[in-house]
C-alpha cells in the first residue's frame, strides 16, 4: 500500500506561504519523496477537495511554485477556491515541467533563441544566459512527404528525400543539440510527437533535481507543446496544450504559461461501446457533441463508468481531437489503465511505483463518479449510441454514419457553398472523365523528385524478417499495376491513407485494419489502381506489431505499404497525385475524394486539388480504398468483387472486438518500447549521422533559404519603445468570413511557382521541385512573410464576386486608394513604405486550427497592427498579442458586414492611455465621402501580463529584457 505521511520537520521546507503543505509520500518500494499535497491544502480551503481533476494538478504547479513574486499566495487562494460558474477574469501562472516541439514549429522557436544569444553577445552578456530551464524535446515528425508509395522501398526513398530536402533545417537542429543544455531532438524516422510523447517522453511524476529550489519534491507532469494536439498527452492525466512557438519559449525560459481561469465542463461516459464501433467513430461523436456545447477556451473532464472502462489508446484518441472539439483540453484522470499502459509501453518499475503513489497520495487517483465534482457543466454520451462513422467532407466536426455517406456527399455536391456544398450542376455527378495515363509505374509518380545520386542509402528497417506468405503476397504480382488510362468521376477515393498520431497511436483500430485487410485479401478483394494508399504510423512500435501478428503483408498486398513515419497525409504531405489525375480533375472541376485517418480535412489541407476530405477509422480507409469510391453505401452495397465473382460486402470482413482483443498482445511489450526507444541515443539512423551540425554557443547563419536570423531582435534596446495609444489612418488589408484558420493565414503546404514565397525562392536559384514546404521553411522569414495569407483558398471577400457570384481564391488585395489589386504581400511593402497601418476584419473563429505561430509573426511583419473579428480561436489571440497585434472583437451582432465596411475607408482605432484588459476600444469609420462613424469593440488582450507584453512590443522582447536584466 502507498502511505501518505506527514513530518513536522520536512527536509524539503523552504520559505513557503504554504509550507504547512508539504508532505512525504512513500512508493510500495520504500523510496519517499516530498511533494506539495492537495489534500493538505484542503484542510485549510476546502473547496479543493470538490475541484475538478485537471484543476487540482494545474493548482499543485501554482502552489508548488509560489514565491511570491511570479506566484503569489493569491493565485493559489484564487484557484483553490474556483468556483464552477463564476466571472472569469483572474489569470493562472502556470509553470509546465516540460515543453514538446514537432520541427515546422520547432525550428522557428530554435531560430529565435538563437537570434536571443546574438543579442546577449552583441550587448557583452553571455550567451548561455538564454538557457531553457526546463527540458525541451523535439521529435522531427513533420517533413516527410509521400512522394513514392505503394511498394517496399517507399520508406527508403521518402525518408532519403527527406533528408535531401530539409538538411539545412536538421544541421541547425544539430547545432541546437549541442548549444543548449536541457535540447533534446528524436530524429527524423521514430515517429510522431504525440505518440511518442505518449509511449515514451512522458515520464508520469518528477523529482525536482538537487540544487534547485525544492530538491527532492515530486510533481505531477505537464507540458506545452507547439502543436495544437498536444492535448493528446491528456489522455495519460498530463495537464497540458498547444501553444504558440513565442509563448512556448517565454515558457522554457522561466515565464509562467499564463491562461485565464476556465471553466471546466464534466462530461460523464455511460455504457459500452458496441461490436464494430471503433475509437474513431467515439472521438468523432464526441467532437460533434462537445462542437454543439460550445466548450472553447474551456477544460473537458472526462468522468464515468464509461470513461473508466475505455482503454488508453481510446483516452488518448478522444483527448487528441480536443483542438477540433475546440476545448483547451480533453482530460482523463489516471487510474489503473493509466498504470497497465505505463507497464505495456515499457516504463520503469520504479517510475510506475512512484507515478502511482503520487496520485494516491494527492487523492487524484481513479476515474471520479457523478456527483463527486462541481463541475461548471455536464454533458453525456451513453457509448452504446455511437455508430460507425465517418466526418467530412470539409470540417471534422460534420460526422456522418456510414449509411448516409453516399447520400449527404450527393447532396453536398450540388449544395452552395452556404451549406458547405461544392456547388456542382447536379445532373454531372455521376459523369466520368478519361485521365490519359503518362505510363508511369506505380509508386513512382512522374511528379516525385528525383533523389541525389549517390545519396546515402538508409533504411529505417523494423520489418526485417519477412514471411514465406508476405513474400508470396507481395512479390509475385505489384500491388495494383495502373498502366492504361483510368476513368476517373466525382467521389473517387484518390487518397486513403492511414496516418495522424490520433489513430496510428491506437492498436485496436490499426489491428482493425490489418484484419479487414486479411479478410479482404482472402475473400479476393482488391484496391482499385487509381487510389494512393499509404501506411504511416506515428511509431515503429506499430509496425512491430502489425508484422508480429501477421497482417502487414495483408496491407501491403492492397497498397499500404509502410510509407514513413510521422504526420505525412495529416499536415498535407500527401505528395502529389499523378499528374493526369491533376489534369482531368482541374479540368472538369471534379469533387473527389480523400479517406484518412486524421483529424482535420480543411479546404486544401490534403491536398489542393481534393475537395472533399473524410475522416475515418483506419479499417474504413481500407474499406474506402476499397470500394474506391464514396459514392458507394457501405451498409447496403457490395465493396466490390471477391473470388469466383462474389459480392463481399463490409460486413463479411469486418472485424468482431473478439478477433481485435486476440492480437492486442503483440501490441503492449514493454520490452519492444525499451528496445525502440534507447535507439533515439544509441542508434539514431545513418542519416541522421551524416547530418553535419554547427557547433559553438551561438549560431553564425550561414547563408541558407531555409534558416535565417530572424528580424524580431533588430534595434534591441533595453527599454521599450513607447507603445503608441490607438492607431490612426489604417486600411483594411483584408475582409474575412467566419472560421478563417491559421492554414489560410500562414500556410503549411506546397509554394506556388507565382506567388511571392515562389518568386523569391526562384530569384535564390532554387529549382521549383526544391521549395518543399512553408511549414520546412519556417526557419526563413522572409519566405515565410511572402507566405502569410497565401493560401490559395482563402478568399479576400473585399474582391467583389463574380457575375455567378463565385469569390476568387488566394492572397491578394485591392490596394487603396486605387483599388488596383495585388498580392497581400506587395500591397503590405507599399503601404509599410508609406507609414500606412493596415487592420484585418474578419468573422466568427479567426485563426482557428492548428496553432502556428508564423501566422502572427507573419501578420506582425506584414505590418498588420490590429485584427478585427467577430471571435479568436483561443492559441491565436494569444500569439497576436505576443507579436504586438493587437486582437479587438465586435460588440453584439455587429460585424464587418453589418456595418457596411467595404475595405475604401480609412480607419482609427482609440485606446484608453492606460490599457485594462478587455476594455472598451472604439473604431472610427471613415468612408470614402468623409462620413465619419464610431464603433464600439472590446479589446481582447485579456490579462495584466498580456498588456505587459504588448506594451513590450511582444512576448519576446519582454522575456529578452527580463533575463537581460537579470
Ligand atoms: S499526425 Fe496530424 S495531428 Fe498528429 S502531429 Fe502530425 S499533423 Fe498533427
Amino acid at each position: 500500500m502507498n502511505r501518505s505521511t506527514a513530518r513536522s520537520k520536512s527536509p524539503f521546507a523552504t520559505k513557503h506561504a504554504f509550507a504547512k503543505t508539504l508532505k512525504t509520500f512513500v512508493t510500495d518500494s520504500g523510496i519517499e519523496g516530498g511533494y506539495y499535497s492537495l489534500p493538505a491544502l484542503a484542510k485549510i480551503i476546502p473547496n479543493v477537495a470538490r475541484l475538478p481533476v485537471s484543476l487540482r494538478i494545474v493548482l499543485e504547479s501554482v502552489l508548488r511554485n509560489c514565491d511570491g513574486r511570479k506566484v503569489t499566495p493569491e493565485h493559489v487562494e484564487r484557484l483553490a477556491a474556483w468556483k464552477p460558474n463564476a466571472g472569469r477574469t483572474d489569470e493562472i501562472p502556470f509553470v509546465v515541467a516540460r515543453v514538446v516541439l514537432q520541427d515546422f514549429t520547432g525550428v522557428p522557436l530554435l531560430a529565435d533563441l538563437a537570434a536571443m544569444r546574438n543579442v546577449a553577445a552583441a550587448m557583452g552578456k553571455d550567451p548561455k544566459t538564454i538557457e531553457p530551464l526546463v527540458p525541451v524535446d523535439l521529435v522531427v515528425d513533420h517533413s516527410v512527404m509521400i512522394d513514392h508509395y505503394g511498394n517496399r522501398k517507399a520508406l527508403d526513398l521518402n525518408m532519403r528525400l527527406e533528408f535531401q530536402r530539409n538538411r539545412e533545417r536538421y544541421e541547425f537542429m544539430k547545432w541546437g543539440m549541442q548549444a543548449f543544455n536541457t535540447f533534446g531532438v528524436v530524429p527524423p524516422g521514430f515517429g510522431i510527437v504525440h505518440q511518442v510523447n505518449l509511449e515514451y517522453l512522458a515520464r508520469g511524476v518528477h523529482k525536482t533535481p538537487k540544487g534547485q529550489p525544492n530538491a527532492g519534491v515530486y510533481y505531477p507532469d505537464s507540458l506545452v507543446g507547439t502543436d495544437s494536439h498536444t492535448t493528446m498527452i491528456n489522455g495519460i492525466g498530463v495537464v497540458g496544450w498547444g501553444v504558440g512557438g513565442i509563448e512556448a519559449e517565454a515558457g522554457m525560459l522561466g515565464q509562467p504559461v499564463y491562461f485565464l481561469t476556465p471553466d471546466v465542463v464534466g462530461f460523464e461516459l455511460t455504457g459500452r461501446l458496441r461490436e464494430g464501433v471503433t475509437a474513431t467513430d467515439l472521438v468523432l461523436t464526441v467532437t460533434e457533441i462537445l462542437r454543439q456545447a460550445k466548450v472553447v477556451g474551456k477544460f473537458v473532464e472526462f468522468f464515468g463508468e464509461g470513461t473508466a472502462s475505455l482503454d488508453l489508446p481510446d483516452r488518448a484518441t478522444i483527448a487528441n481531437m480536443a483542438p477540433e472539439y475546440g476545448a483547451t483540453m480533453g482530460f482523463f484522470p489516471v487510474d489503473e489503465k493509466t498504470i497497465d499502459y505505463f507497464r505495456g509501453t515499457g516504463r520503469t518499475k520504479r517510475e510506475i511505483e512512484a507515478f502511482e503513489a503520487y496520485f494516491r497520495a494527492q487523492k487524484l487517483f481513479g476515474v471520479p463518479k457523478r456527483g463527486d465534482i462541481d463541475y461548471s457543466a455536464v454533458v453525456t454520451l451513453d457509448l452504446g449510441r455511437v455508430a460507425p462513422s465517418l466526418a467530412g467532407p470539409k470540417r471534422p466536426q460534420d460526422r456522418i454514419e456510414l449509411g448516409n455517406v453516399k447520400a449527404q456527399f450527393s447532396s453536398l455536391y450540388s449544395q452552395p457553398p452556404t451549406q458547405n456544398g461544392f456547388n456542382q450542376p447536379a445532373g454531372s455527378l455521376y459523369f466520368r472523365h478519361l485521365a490519359r495515363s503518362s505510363n508511369a509505374a506505380r509508386g513512382t509518380p512522374a511528379t516525385a523528385p528525383a533523389l541525389i545520386p549517390g545519396a546515402a542509402r538508409d533504411v529505417v528497417e523494423m520489418v526485417g524478417n519477412r514471411s514465406t506468405l508476405e513474400a508470396s503476397l507481395s512479390e509475385s504480382e505489384p500491388a495494383h499495376p495502373v498502366d492504361g488510362d483510368i476513368s476517373i468521376g466525382n467521389g473517387d477515393v484518390l487518397i486513403a491513407a492511414i496516418t495522424s498520431c490520433t489513430n496510428t497511436s491506437n492498436p485496436s483500430v490499426l489491428l482493425a485494419a490489418g484484419l479487414l485487410a486479411k479478410k479482404a485479401v482472402e475473400a479476393g478483394l482488391k484496391v482499385q489502381p487509381h487510389i494512393k494508399t499509404s501506411l504511416a504510423p506515428g511509431s515503429r512500435i506499430v509496425t512491430e506489431y502489425l508484422e508480429k501478428a501477421g497482417l502487414l503483408p495483408y496491407l501491403e498486398k492492397l497498397g499500404f505499404y509502410l510509407a514513413g513515419y510521422g504526420c505525412t497525409t495529416c499536415i498535407g504531405n500527401a505528395g502529389d497525385l499523378r499528374p493526369e489525375f491533376n489534369d482531368v480533375i482541374t479540368e472538369n472541376n471534379l469533387v473527389c475524394a480523400a479517406v484518412l485517418s486524421g483529424n482535420r480535412n480543411f479546404e486544401a489541407r490534403i491536398h489542393p486539388n481534393l475537395k472533399a476530405n473524410f475522416l475515418a477509422s483506419p479499417p474504413l480507409v481500407v474499406a474506402y480504398a476499397i470500394a474506391g469510391t464514396v459514392l458507394k453505401d457501405l451498409m447496403t452495397e457490395p465493396l466490390g468483387k471477391g473470388r469466383k465473382d462474389l459480392d463481399i460486402y463490409l460486413g463479411d470482413i469486418w472485424p468482431t472486438s473478439d478477433e481485435i482483443q486476440a492480437l492486442m498482445k503483440y501490441a503492449m511489450r514493454g520490452k519492444a518500447f525499451r528496445k525502440n526507444y534507447a535507439k533515439v541515443a544509441s542508434d539514431p539512423g545513418k542519416l541522421w549521422g551524416k547530418v553535419d551540425g554547427a557547433t559553438g554557443q551561438v549560431y553564425d547563419w550561414p547563408t541558407s533559404t531555409y534558416i535565417a536570423r530572424p528580424p524580431f531582435f533588430d534595434g534591441f534596446t533595453m527599454q521599450p519603445a513607447q507603445a503608441a495609444a490607438g492607431i490612426t489612418e489604417a486600411r483594411a488589408m483584408a475582409l474575412f468570413g467566419d472560421s478563417i484558420t491559421t492554414d489560410h493565414i500562414s500556410p503549411a503546404g506546397s509554394i506556388k511557382e507565382d506567388s511571392p514565397a515562389g518568386a523569391w525562392l526562384a530569384g535564390h536559384h532554387v529549382l521549383k521541385a526544391d521549395f518543399n514546404s512553408y511549414g520546412s521553411r519556417r526557419g526563413h522569414h522572409d519566405v515565410m512573410v511572402r507566405g502569410t495569407f497565401a493560401n490559395v483558398r482563402i478568399k479576400n471577400l473585399m474582391i467583389p464576386a463574380g457575375a455567378d457570384g463565385s469569390r476568387e481564391e488566394g492572397g491578394v488585395t485591392l490596394l487603396q486608394p486605387s483599388g488596383e489589386k495585388a498580392f497581400i504581400y506587395d500591397a503590405a511593402m507599399t503601404y509599410m513604405a508609406a507609414g500606412t497601418p493596415t487592420l484585418i476584419f474578419a468573422g466568427e473563429e479567426y485563426g482557428t486550427g492548428s496553432s502556428r505561430d508564423w501566422a502572427a509573426k507573419g501578420t506582425a511583419l506584414l505590418g498588420i497592427k490590429a485584427v478585427v473579428a467577430r471571435s479568436f480561436e483561443r492559441i491565436h489571440r494569444s500569439n497576436l498579442v505576443g507579436m504586438g497585434v493587437l486582437p479587438l472583437q465586435f460588440k453584439g451582432t455587429d460585424s464587418w458586414q453589418s456595418l457596411g465596411i467595404r475595405g475604401n475607408e480609412l480607419f482609427d482605432i482609440e485606446l484608453a492611455a492606460h490599457i485594462q484588459p478587455q476594455q472598451d476600444a472604439t473604431l472610427v469609420i471613415t468612408s470614402a465621402d468623409g462620413r465619419k462613424r464610431r464603433v464600439p469593440l472590446t479589446l481582447r488582450i485579456d490579462t495584466p501580463i498580456e498588456v505587459d507584453y504588448y506594451q513590450h512590443g511582444g512576448i519576446l522582447p519582454f522575456v529578452l529584457r527580463q533575463l537581460l536584466t537579470a
